[in-house]
């Protein structure tokens, strides 16, 4: 067993403290990390407070993980001591299902075994994400990140990359496609970035004029201002894609008004239920579509890393020392962070 030590919530009211706890000694086909950095998912707030109703506590989040191979299980193939790894969103699934064996262990029938707080399939313990200094995963689960990436800034690729990437390639976005994204925050600002190395047109919808400027330095070809009832206007019919990354509950009809006929708009944030209520004939008039999307597989959460390195794309990045978590929480509930918190893990030894 490794002795290990990171930040946990101990309720959903407590704030992260440290704590000293035990990760397992590898089986066959795990890999033992040494984590040198872990993003900080919004996801990760939900859980810590038990927002969703699902959490198990001691809870420690984290779920963008970089690190170092320091021991590989007898079994083991693709991974080595010393290589550089990412640890995404999940560790485990039920590896036999049809969602599994077509590698999108992300909707598993049985549920994947997520990074935290989730029973561990082999001993029923609680996982631990990776606001530590190690972790221990299957190699299944463990990606390579390629040398040409800032270990730092590809945190964040593992899940709010992810994210952004797998629903545009899924729904084929291809160069000269008019593409949306909705909201410029971790995701967001990922997502402009990707759709416009696919070759798509890009376009930002912001409430805020502010943004602008910003928007067109992560890559937006325009701005539309949501606000603007005239812009909005302007907006109609134009477009093939809406990426929807905003996180809070909002109206999708002036938004399904901006697809052109068989557009699709994608959800990727898990607002429930969608109010104002949807209308119909936004859909049916235009044969638009609307669609949700959940990370990605393990393949795909690989060839996003490795897209991100032939396209020279990374996250933008705020580096946090680890005691310094909960203002970090306050901070990205404000929307005061340029794009994603990254914990430099050597600040845990301090
Ligand atoms: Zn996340
Ligand atoms: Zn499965």
């Amino acid at each position: 067993m490794y002795t290990a030590i990171g930040y946990a919530a101990q309720s959903a009211t407590a704030p992260l403290a440290p704590m000293t706890f035990n990760r397992r000694t590898p089986r066959p086909d795990d890999v033992a990390i040494d984590i040198l950095y872990c993003g900080v998912c919004h996801s990760d707030i939900h859980q810590a407070r038990n927002e969703w109703g699902i959490a198990v506590y001691p809870l420690m989040p984290g779920h963008e993980i970089v690190g170092k191979v320091t021991e590989v299980g007898a079994n083991v193939t693709r991974h080595t001591v010393g290589d550089l790894v990412g640890v995404g969103c999940m560790v485990d699934s039920c590896r036999h299902c049809e969602a599994c064996a077509a590698d999108l262990e992300q909707y598993c029938l049985e549920g994947p075994t997520m990074t935290y707080a989730t029973p561990d399939r082999v001993d029923g313990t609680n996982t631990m994400g990776g606001y530590s200094n190690s972790i221990v995963v299957s190699e299944h689960f463990v990606v390579r990140i390629p040398e040409k990436l800032n270990l730092a800034a590809a945190a964040p690729i593992l899940c709010a990359g992810i994210t952004t990437y797998s629903p545009l390639k899924h729904f084929g976005v291809k160069a000269g496609h008019k593409v949306g994204v909705l909201g410029m925050g971790g995701l967001g600002h990922m997502g402009i970035k990707f759709a416009k190395a696919m070759g798509a047109e890009v376009t930002l919808f912001t409430r805020s004029a502010s943004k602008a400027e910003e928007a067109r330095r992560q890559g937006a070809d325009h701005v539309v201002v949501s606000t603007d009832a005239a812009q909005m206007k302007a907006a109609a019919g134009r477009f093939d894609f809406l990426l929807d990354t905003i996180p809070v509950q909002h109206d999708l009809n002036p938004y399904l008004e901006t697809l052109r006929f068989d557009g699709v708009h994608i959800l990727v944030g898990l607002i429930e239920p969608v109010d104002p209520a949807l209308h119909a004939a936004n859909l049916v008039m235009k044969r638009r579509v609307l669609a949700g999307s959940l990370i990605g597989g393990i393949a795909e959460t690989q060839e996003v890393l490795d897209f991100c390195a032939e396209h020279d794309i990374s996250c933008d990045i705020e580096m946090l020392d680890i005691k310094n978590i909960n203002e970090a929480y306050t901070r990205m509930i404000a929307g005061d962070v340029k794009y994603r918190f990254v914990i430099d893990m050597a600040t845990l030894k301090a």
